[in-house]
């Protein structure tokens, strides 16, 4: 063969080995995707496992005081949009979902431990980024403040200084109010408990996530009133589920059931059923 031909032919073994090698690497890197998620039988999303998840059992904290996201059912059991949310992740994991109703405030450290994930209108927040990874969240939210019908003194931040102000313990709300000057700040283990006594004129307010300070205002009208957010400049808030640290499949695993729940259109319906009913 002749020099150059030689050459050629070099060039082009190298070019083909070169190419394999190209075409190896891009189906030995997995994606996200394909690392967690595939399309089992009917629909069932099926995952790289946790072995959290192992036992077929997903272990669920919640604090069921806190409509419409979770409270208690006629049947005593914990209900609501965040709980039948969960409920269908379990399905698309293809396991049993177990709910607990604990404490608001003992859920984080819980998580991991007593219970696997936390269900319970979770605020993403840095503090608790401490002890728990969150999923993707899946609610915007924001505080109002419940009052009693007759008041006129509370209008704005200002007006809430110097306050008895309710909140539940370890809440956002809990945090803001810690921040408002001179403020004598009761925390309850429920914001039912925290509303029972704003009724009962123990407290001059409540700060409140939107949704259920519309619920309690509902249940009591003429009783209690709700200040909106715009004068009290408070920020969104997002909810998501609290997930242990070091388990990124279980997280993996969540966020993608979450998203196939909101493609499918689960999610809307469960948005539509519990939260815009
Ligand atoms: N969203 C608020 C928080 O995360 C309140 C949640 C609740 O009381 N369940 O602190």
């Amino acid at each position: 063969m002749k020099k150059v031909w030689k050459i050629a032919a070099l060039m082009l073994s190298f070019a083909l080995i070169l190419g394999c090698f190209a075409a190896c690497g891009e189906t030995k890197t997995p994606t996200a995707d394909s690392e967690h998620t595939t399309e089992g039988e009917g629909g069932t999303t099926v995952m790289t496992q946790s072995s959290r998840l192992t036992d077929g059992v997903l272990t669920v904290g919640t604090n069921a005081a806190f409509p419409p996201f979770e409270y208690l059912g006629d049947d005593g059991d914990p209900d609501g949009f965040d709980i039948a949310l969960i409920e269908a992740i379990g399905e698309k994991l293809g396991v049993t979902v177990e709910v607990m109703d604990m404490e608001f405030d003992s859920l984080c450290t819980s998580v991991g431990n007593r219970i696997d994930v936390a269900i319970a209108g979770m605020t993403v927040d840095p503090e608790r980024e401490k002890t728990v990874t969150f999923s993707d969240t899946y609610y915007k939210a924001i505080q109002n403040v419940l009052v009693p019908a007759d008041d006129t003194a509370i209008t704005d931040m200002a007006s809430l200084e110097g306050k008895v102000i309710g909140v539940q313990q370890g809440t956002t709300g809990d945090m803001i109010a810690d921040e408002i000057a001179g403020a004598d700040v009761r925390r309850y283990n429920t914001f039912a408990l925290a509303v029972e006594d704003l009724k009962n004129g123990n407290l001059d307010a409540v700060i409140i996530d939107q949704n259920p300070a519309e619920v309690f205002a509902g249940e009591n009208e003429g009783v209690l009133k709700l200040l909106g957010a715009e004068n009290f400049g408070f920020t969104d808030e997002y909810y998501a589920i609290a997930c242990p640290k070091d388990d990124t499949a279980l997280v993996a695993s969540i966020n993608a059931a979450l998203a196939a729940l909101q493609t499918d259109g689960t999610f809307d319906a469960l948005v539509a059923e519990y939260i815009e009913k």
